[in-house]
């Protein structure tokens, strides 16, 4: 492994792991994390789960997996650079996204919704709740008992009151302390993916255009370049030329300010990153105005495009109809989700058990099985 800096996350200085375990005999402990994120359930069924288009409108399109394999590879160049724990950044952008309902954002829009008078919902809790709780693989406990240093990752954000109930792992929010630097990068890898992606799926779709994308300060820098280098070539390798260099410069800006971040404080070891008032690892403040004018244009003109607003419109329906149908009678469930019920009934009272789940069963679905599960439940000539 390449040599970590002092203020790198190490298994040596880990928090550990909620049940003790012996220590891997081939693989640090946040290999082990990823290798146990990367076998679970919820991993596997990223891959039908929507980013922003739906499985079915067509093959090319990044899903919730291949997104998450695009801000690991990101997340791991920037750890390494920055001669932070490779390892512990990978475990954690690969399970960001791990608690994503089915459709995408309207997905869980819809299902917080549903949750509102149950104490909600929020994809980046239910990650952790994946991780922590509702994978059942191991003899001895529920989860995957990951160790501190990912699961705190895991939690991007979080509200005081959540923060109170989670302990520990959500401390940092009362505390106003940061996560590790290795979280820190995770964060913002996810950033520059989606940017990125999203504008290349956008224009495969149709829904933005490349004479929009050129009033972009960061697009149009790369896009007259490229342009100028070669006039005649097919628009989709000016493209992809374009968001190529759009990233490189964007993750070399972000190593560069952090870089010159950490080398201005010093910090003599990973718990001192966590008293920093701020985060370390930023864009530089033009890059970062720059970034932010990208995610305006992309969430005013993709996310909100009419077409995208009509399938988010469908997804939230079906939602909205799974849910209420699984509240009105529990006995519609699966018997293996059914069997969860006595057990959270118990801890959150009759009526939010029953909810929390009836949100984790949907929450779990991938795009497809919720839409095959809403025609089993209301088209009669479907068999149950
Ligand atoms: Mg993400």
């Amino acid at each position: 492994m390449h040599s970590l800096a002092p203020y790198a996350a190490t298994p040596e200085t880990s928090r550990g792991r909620k049940y003790a375990e012996p220590a891997p005999q081939f693989r640090s402990e946040y290999q082990r994390d990823r290798d146990r994120i990367i076998h679970s359930k919820a991993f596997r069924r990223l891959e039908y789960k929507t980013q922003v288009f739906v499985n079915h409108e067509g093959n090319l399109f990044r899903t919730r997996l291949t997104h998450s394999l695009e801000v690991a590879q990101l997340g791991r160049t920037i750890a390494r650079s920055l001669g932070l724990n490779e390892d512990l950044t990978e475990a954690i952008t690969l399970a960001h996204d791990l608690g994503h309902t089915p459709f995408g954002h309207a997905g869980q829009d819809a299902l917080n919704q549903c949750m509102k008078n149950y104490g909600g919902f929020e994809h980046n809790l239910q990650s952790l709740r994946v991780v922590d709780v509702l994978e059942e693989k191991y003899l001895d406990f529920d989860g995957l008992n990951l160790t501190f240093e990912t699961r705190e990752g895991i939690l991007k954000h979080c509200s005081p009151a959540k923060a109170k109930q989670l302990g520990e792992v959500a401390a940092r929010f009362i505390n106003g302390e940061q996560p590790t630097l290795e979280a820190q990068i995770a964060n913002l890898a996810d950033e520059i993916a989606y940017n990125h992606h999203d504008i290349d799926d956008g224009l495969r779709a149709g829904l933005i255009s490349i004479e929009q994308l050129r009033e972009q300060t960061l697009f149009e820098a790369q896009y007259a370049k490229v342009l100028a280098l070669a006039p005649l070539a097919p628009s989709q390798r000016l493209i992809y030329e374009t968001i190529r260099r759009m990233m490189n410069v964007q993750v070399g800006n972000l190593i560069e300010t952090s870089q010159a971040q950490l080398h201005a404080m010093q910090p003599k070891n990973s718990e001192q990153v966590r008293s920093a008032s701020e985060s370390l690892v930023t864009f530089s403040a033009t890059m970062y105005e720059q970034h932010l004018e990208l995610k305006r244009f992309l969430l005013a003109n993709l996310y909100h495009h009419y077409r995208v607003h009509r399938m988010a419109s469908k997804a939230k329906a079906v939602i909205n109809r799974l849910f209420a149908a699984f509240m009105q009678d529990v006995d519609l469930l699966p018997p293996q989700t059914r069997q969860h019920l006595p057990q959270q009934q118990a801890m959150l009272g009759r009526e939010t058990g029953t909810a929390r789940v009836v949100a984790d069963y949907i929450a779990g679905m991938t795009d497809r099985y919720a839409i095959a599960e809403h025609e089993r439940l209301f088209n009669v000539s479907t068999l149950p």
